[in-house]
């Protein structure tokens, strides 16, 4: 069962990715995931693959994590024996309230607090997600790997969320099903599942470049890292595709990449973004 629920979550995974490049709107990784969503789909078992389907066409995810007897998916309280028989791993169990599968959510605690984008109200556009401490002008990463590691720092340091390498994994695990790099020098490293706060953005620039694992060899120049908690889904495909018709623009990428210090970035990143995220 723990190998069946495996599989599904990784499905989930790719399910996501493929919404992420849809609205990237990129036709070579779109043909990547199609197959693979196909090939795993095709090892589940007939009546699980077709059902996960349906709940995944219906209202997307269509497993979802439990947390201190919580369904993740539609947020009702699970009773007590059921969130305990989840643990038992011996039967697909699905939500009494939303149908969707349910898996056991045993990672650590992935709380994000931040007071200061708490108080700060009311807030717009791209101000919702980030602030001027999650800014960094200049990675001094000369990898990928090293750069997410360097914004997952930042966003641990400034949001008091106790271990960056939590993010670290969790971000290199889903680079590693498909890259977020995309066209234009631009990434969306991410992270999901976090169990509470808000979606989160922090923003890092490698004027350089760096390989990223874009099409054709491109170098990344622009890394918006962000962390998912489970309820923000949708507004973070909103988000992402607002940052992509952002930052389509030539011009709009090499103003956002001259900016040398935090505060300069955050001014202009908010003045970029502003037509396309409200
Ligand atoms: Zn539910």
């Amino acid at each position: 069962m723990k190998k069946l629920l495996n599989e599904l979550i990784q499905l989930q995974e790719l399910y996501f990715a493929q919404e992420e490049h849809k609205v990237a709107g990129e036709e070579e990784q779109l043909n990547e995931l199609e197959l693979a969503i196909e090939t795993l789909s095709k090892q589940l078992p007939a009546k699980t693959a077709g059902y996960f389907q349906q709940l995944q066409r219906r209202d997307p995810p269509a497993i979802a994590p439990v947390v201190n007897q919580t369904c993740y998916g539609c947020g009702i309280n699970l009773p007590t024996s059921l969130s305990a028989e989840l643990f038992r791993f011996d039967t697909l169990y699905q939500c009494p309230n939303c149908a969707r599968f349910l898996y056991p959510y045993q990672g650590p605690k992935l709380t994000l607090h931040d007071p200061m984008l708490q108080h700060k109200l009311p807030r717009l556009g791209i101000e919702k997600f980030s602030s001027e401490k999650l800014m960094l002008a200049r990675l001094q990463a000369e990898d990928g790997p090293g750069a997410i590691s360097e914004i997952a720092h930042l966003i641990s340091g400034q949001l008091f969320f106790p271990d960056p390498q939590i993010l670290i994994d969790k971000a290199l695990k889903r680079e590693a099903i498909m890259p977020t790099a995309m066209d234009h020098a631009l990434a969306f490293p991410h992270v999901r599942g976090v169990d509470a706060g808000c979606l989160t953005l922090a923003l890092g620039l490698k004027p350089k470049g760096i390989k990223f694992g874009a099409a054709k060899n491109r170098l990344t120049k622009i890394f918006f890292f962000i962390v998912i908690p489970i309820s923000a889904s949708a507004f973070y495909l909103k988000l992402l595709a607002g940052l992509v018709e952002t930052f389509q623009s030539a011009e709009a990428r090499n103003t956002l990449l001259e900016c040398e210090d935090p505060a300069l970035l955050w001014k202009t990143l908010k003045k970029l973004t502003s037509k396309y995220i409200r």
